[in-house]
């Protein structure tokens, strides 16, 4: 009687210790887990954005247009957000702030700015965007699963279309804006020159960037803008605007 005790409770024994082993090494995962893993960092979000989307980083001295964007970027600079500035070849009339405190540029808005204060007002924008990390966590996780996929039917215009239908809420779109009314305003640079921008943009129907896009309104936003007298910026830059313009 003893002796058959004793051998139930081995079988137990054994048969505890091989559910136990068949867990720790084919471990049920929720799906919570699963989301985590499939999220990069934002670093590296922006290497693999960077490296898909051919974004050229302002500063390095290889063109005229760089080192001019370079020279944007360091008059546009906050002490709580270190950021890199980044030139797309795309003609849409566009401009992001991304995870990893990246701010890109599109050809197309570039192309726009009749004045380099214009573009420091844009960048000023998505600095505010960035300084209050205004990213959802559904952005980086869109972008994560995106990336992933690259190479396996993912491609450069399917980013591109996310990062176009990226919205920001009405709140940080405001925030965004007086951040930088008061960033330009530190400079010299009357805001009225992003009214300029947009009331340009207003006139074209074909396109609606991030920083324009339907909440608060375009009159709404043109009109804050607006109530700053136009003074001529007393800025001086190493560069020819139209020269650099003339470039692309
Ligand atoms: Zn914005």
């Amino acid at each position: 009687m003893k002796k058959r005790l004793w051998r139930d409770f081995l079988i137990l024994l054994v048969l505890f210790l091989g559910v136990w082993i068949f867990f720790v090494y084919f471990p049920i995962v929720d799906s919570d887990e699963v989301k985590v893993t499939y999220k990069y960092k934002e670093n590296e979000i922006k290497q693999k954005l960077i490296e898909l989307m051919d974004f050229k980083q302002a500063d390095s001295d290889t063109t005229q247009l760089l080192r001019s964007l370079g020279e944007l970027k360091h008059l546009v600079s906050d002490k709580d957000v270190e950021y890199e500035l980044y030139y797309s070849d795309n003609r849409e009339i566009n401009a992001y702030a991304l995870p990893g405190n990246i701010i890109v540029l599109n050809r197309g808005i570039i192309l726009e700015c009749d004045t380099p204060e214009e573009l420091i007002g844009v960048i000023a924008h998505e600095l505010g965007h960035l300084k209050m990390n205004h990213h959802s966590d559904q952005l980086i996780t869109t972008l994560s699963i995106e990336l992933l996929l690259v190479g396996s039917g993912s491609t450069a215009s399917e980013v591109t279309k996310i990062l176009t239908q990226n919205a920001f809420s009405r709140e940080m779109e405001t925030e965004a804006d007086d951040y930088a009314i008061k960033k330009m305003k530190e400079l010299g640079i009357s805001p009225n020159y992003l009214a300029k921008l947009f009331k340009k943009m207003y006139k074209r129907s074909d396109m609606i960037p991030e920083f324009l896009n339907s909440h608060p309104g375009m009159n709404e936003r043109i009109s804050k803008f607006s109530k700053f007298p136009y003074e001529e910026s007393k800025l001086t830059y190493t560069f020819d605007w139209l020269q650099v313009k003339n470039s692309l």
